[in-house]
């Protein structure tokens, strides 16, 4: 495979974005960093999981995968995703927005050049995020990505990057897949991330937790709904 393949569409399942988001929560300072697991599969790249990258180290705009790193991620990795591929990796940065430095430039060509590989920046301070890919032999950030919720039978559509021009203010440069997973994590907020901070590490159980009876601006007819019902209303919801 080349880098100048075109590059397949690229679906994130909602709840490794949760789970990122966590992740560098828990580190407001210091760079934290993981890696992105899924398939690839009908012409598309699914991520569907991630591994925490512990032992790295950070320092600066950086953060370092070290050996141990490493072999936390493929001993986690074979256990639990035997099947499943390295989409890419992920990386904070608290406080300095969005970009690939020179560095995780580096890290990105040295050990995610694949085609289907992309890496994934997130800023808890701000709440911005953005995901970088190859594109003709270079690393460019996405204009949108897909994200879904499977598990609430939730489908989350593309949406266009604004106009450059519209962003030109600078105030709020949230872009397009911004506002898409901002979407998310409201929806994440409303339907019990939020709700139990004292877990926050647990995953959100749709089957505990049904989507549409923890949203109180929910259609009228949602006010019974048992953990049985499809959770159809929350689609709508999440697409406005
Ligand atoms: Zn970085």
């Amino acid at each position: 495979m080349s880098k100048n393949q075109k590059r397949l569409p690229l679906i994130f399942h909602a709840e490794v974005l949760q789970r990122i988001r966590q992740h560098a929560r828990s580190s407001m300072e210091a760079e934290i960093c993981g890696v992105l697991i899924g398939l690839i599969r009908d012409g598309q790249v699914v991520v569907n999981a991630s591994i925490e990258g512990e032992h790295a180290t950070s320092g600066g705009a950086h953060v370092t995968f070290t050996q141990e790193t490493w072999e936390h991620i493929y001993r986690t990795k074979d256990r639990q995703f035997p099947h499943q591929k390295i989409i890419g990796w992920y990386h904070s940065h608290p406080g300095f927005g969005i970009f690939l430095s020179e560095y995780d430039t580096f890290i990105h060509e040295n050990f995610f050049s694949a085609p289907h590989q992309v890496a994934w920046v997130y800023d808890p301070h701000s709440d911005e995020e953005g995901c970088f890919a190859w594109d003709k032999g270079k690393l460019k950030r996405l204009k949108t990505i897909t994200v879904v919720n499977p598990k609430a039978d939730q489908d989350e559509k593309p949406r266009p990057e604004p106009d450059p021009a519209s962003l030109r203010d600078g105030t709020s440069s949230q872009s397009g897949l911004g506002r898409l997973v901002a979407g998310c994590r409201k929806f994440f907020m409303r339907f019990g991330w939020s709700r139990r901070p004292e877990s926050a590490n647990q995953e959100l159980d749709p089957e505990t937790t049904p989507a549409t009876s923890a949203a109180p601006d929910e259609s009228p007819r949602a006010g019974g709904p048992t953990s049985d019902d499809k959770p159809k209303p929350a689609t709508s919801k999440l697409a406005e």
